[in-house]
Formats: C-alpha cells, sequence, structure tokens
C-alpha cells in the first residue's frame, strides 16, 4: 500500500534535497517489529535541523523525517502490543538513524513505544510531542530535586518554543510562579495566557555576565543552553535546581563552577531520546493528568503533511510559536 512521506535524500554529489513522495509499504526498514498507521506526528527543533538540514541529525540516507509519531498498530511481534493498540513514539534515532513518523506508514521497534494514555487524543498526544514530553522530564526533575512552588519563582527560557510553552503550562497548572523570557515581546499576553507570571526580555540572559549574581530563582527549565544558561545558574537561589535540555541559542556552556561550590546549584541534565521507558510512561501519565487541555489547545496549531517542510524552515528562522501538529 503506497503512502506519502517527508523523504529527505543525498544525490551521488552530496547534496541535499526534502520532498513530499509516495512510498510503498515493501520499502519500510526491516528492523522493526512494529507497523503503524500514523494519524499525526509533529515539527520539533530537531524535525526543524533535519529537514532543513542545518546540523547532522540525519545520519542514514535516504531517511523519512519525523521523530514522534502516533497512530494505530497494524501488524505486530512484539509481546506489549497488538493491532488496533494506540501507540506513541518519541525519539530513539526515529527521523535520524530510522525512518520517522512524518509519513502514512512506519515501521517501529516495539521497545521504543508507549501505549497512548487514555486521557489524551492522538492530536494532543503530538500538540504534546518530544517538545512536550521533555518538558514534562524537566519538571520531574525539578521536583524529584526537591523545587516546591512555595520556594519562589521559577524560570523558563524559550519560552514561546515547543518546550517553553508546555513547561510554563504545566508548572503554572502545578502551582509555580513562573517567569518566562522571550524574544518576542509581541507574544507576552499569549505567554501569560499560558500561565507565566512576568516575561522578560530574552536578551537580559543571553550575553556574557558575572559567574555570581543576585539569586533569584528555585528552579530553571532551560532550552537555550549558551550564555543563558550560564546565567540562570550564576541566577540561581541557594540549593536550586536547573535543567538543562537544549540549545537553541547554542551549545556551548560558558560558565564557572561558582554557583555549584558556592551555591550548592544543581545542573541536571534532561535527555528525552534514550529514556527508559519507565521514565517516558512516567512522563505520558502526568502529561494525561497535569497539563490543561485548553493551555495545549491555545498553544498548538494544525498543518497537513503537505506543509511540514515550509513550516519546517519557519522554526528554523524562529518565527513560529508553540506547537505545530502534523495531520498525516
Ligand atoms: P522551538 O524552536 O519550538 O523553540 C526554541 C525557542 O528558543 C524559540 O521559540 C525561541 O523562543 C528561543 N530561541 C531561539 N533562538 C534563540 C537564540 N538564538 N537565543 C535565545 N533563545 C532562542 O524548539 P523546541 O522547544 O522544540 O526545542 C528547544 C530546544 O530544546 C532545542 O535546542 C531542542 O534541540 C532541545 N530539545 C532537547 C530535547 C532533549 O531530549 N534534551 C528534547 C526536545 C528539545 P523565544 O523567541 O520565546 O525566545
Amino acid at each position: 500500500m503506497a503512502f506519502q512521506a517527508v523523504y529527505l535524500q543525498k544525490n551521488e554529489l552530496g547534496e541535499f534535497s526534502a520532498s513530499l513522495t509516495t512510498l510503498d509499504e515493501s520499502q519500510l526498514p526491516e528492523a522493526g517489529d512494529v507497523v503503524i498507521e500514523v494519524a499525526y506526528s509533529t515539527l520539533n527543533y530537531k524535525d526543524g535541523l533535519a529537514i532543513c538540514n542545518k546540523s547532522p541529525v540525519v545520519r542514514t540516507w535516504p531517511m523519512v523525517a519525523g521523530i514522534d509519531g502516533v497512530g494505530r498498530v497494524l501488524q505486530s511481534t512484539h509481546p506489549r502490543f497488538k493491532e488496533g493498540d494506540e501507540v506513541i513514539l518519541n525519539g530513539f534515532g526515529v527521523g535520524e538513524t530510522h525512518w520517522g513518523c512524518l509519513a502514512g506508514k512506519a515501521k517501529l521497534k516495539g521497545d521504543w513505544l508507549v501505549h497512548k494514555p487514555a486521557g489524551l487524543s492522538a492530536f494532543q498526544t503530538m500538540a504534546i510531542g518530544t517538545a512536550g514530553y521533555t518538558a514534562m522530564l524537566c519538571v520531574m526533575g525539578l521536583e524529584k530535586s526537591g523545587v516546591r512552588p512555595d520556594q519562589g519563582e521559577v524560570l523558563v527560557t524559550g519560552a514561546t518554543g515547543g518546550v517553553g510553552s508546555v513547561a510554563i503550562s504545566l508548572l503554572s497548572q502545578l502551582g509555580y510562579t513562573v517567569v518566562a523570557t522571550s524574544g518576542k515581546p509581541e507574544q507576552a499576553e499569549f505567554l501569560k495566557s499560558l500561565g507565566a507570571a512576568e516575561v522578560l526580555d530574552r536578551n537580559t540572559l543571553s550575553a556574557p555576565g558575572k559567574p555570581l549574581q543576585k539569586e533569584r530563582w528555585a528552579g530553571v527549565v532551560d532550552s537555550v543552553g549558551s550564555h543563558t544558561l550560564a546565567n540562570a545558574c550564576a541566577q540561581t537561589k541557594y540549593g536550586g535546581t536547573v535543567t538543562a535540555c537544549g540549545l537553541a541559542q547554542g551549545m556551548d556552556f560558558p560558565s564557572s563552577v561558582a554557583p555549584f561550590i558556592l551555591r550548592g546549584v544543581t545542573l541536571k541534565g534532561i535527555d528525552s531520546v534514550m529514556a527508559p521507558l519507565a521514565i517516558r510512561e512516567e512522563a505520558w501519565a502526568r502529561l494525561a493528568k497535569d497539563l490543561d487541555p485548553a493551555k495545549l489547545e491555545r498553544l498548538s496549531r494544525e498543518i497537513p503533511l503537505s506543509g511540514a517542510i515550509e513550516a519546517a524552515a519557519q522554526i528554523m528562522a524562529g518565527q513560529h510559536t508553540g506547537r505545530v501538529v502534523v495531520k498525516i
């Protein structure tokens, strides 16, 4: 059976192209024990990088893009899944080294899949996507480090992005006072509607700063990296925790050990791609329980598969807000 896919390839001269292509089920990869009919996928920052060939996200060519998907099982030889089950895929190198979910069908490893929580629709799971599930991992990281709402303000950087907007929604729902930093002042009201108590210009954090600054944050969710992360650490209160999950400003971390050795600050790394199944299931169960569906709807929009390549370019140009759901 034929299906459409966002197909990434390099020709013999190494020239890259991304196109909407018709593929046949017989072309799906050998590896995998569950075939799904994809209902929705999404566009994360990493999908933008892959589709626009901005960094070496894709390591096997040709590649079907899409690091996230939700759909119904068509065939399975995996003991946890049977035909008709609704499943979610996030990460595990899908869309990077294994054909992904911006496609009508995907052949995946059952070990990578979680059952869709009953409390979330297929659309909602992709409105959350890897970005939202990573935001939940950051919130769980803060909680496990003992950061409580009564300890003070929590900073969320990259606020209008996928991780940032879901993190604001979750933290405010859980009773935290959230301060957001954004490069889009015109989106301040949107960020307040998600639950931000205050919105700061991201320039206040993105330039080189002193190793120790005035203590302000009980916790931080940072999806930006570079000087922003360094300044966030330098402003974190004694004993506070900074969760670092992204690099939208840069991969570098131009900091000193001062916040860690003089204020006992914890820097907690957050990875969603290879996170073990138990943590994924905990995160998805928490998302079904703790994320306000009205806020999720406010921060997401739907596009057709045929619009995915153009939308990926907008993400790379920093022009979008919130989450993009791709209807297959
Ligand atoms: P988005 O593109 O949706 O959001 C990124 C946001 O970062 C932008 O909306 C913008 O927000 C801000 N930003 C962009 N460029 C800059 C810059 N030069 N300096 C400062 N801020 C900037 O991406 P996602 O939310 O999907 O992902 C965010 C980051 O998290 C990415 O680096 C991604 O790779 C990473 N990530 C990591 C995961 C993991 O497992 N560790 C999983 C998911 C994502 P604003 O305009 O409001 O400032």
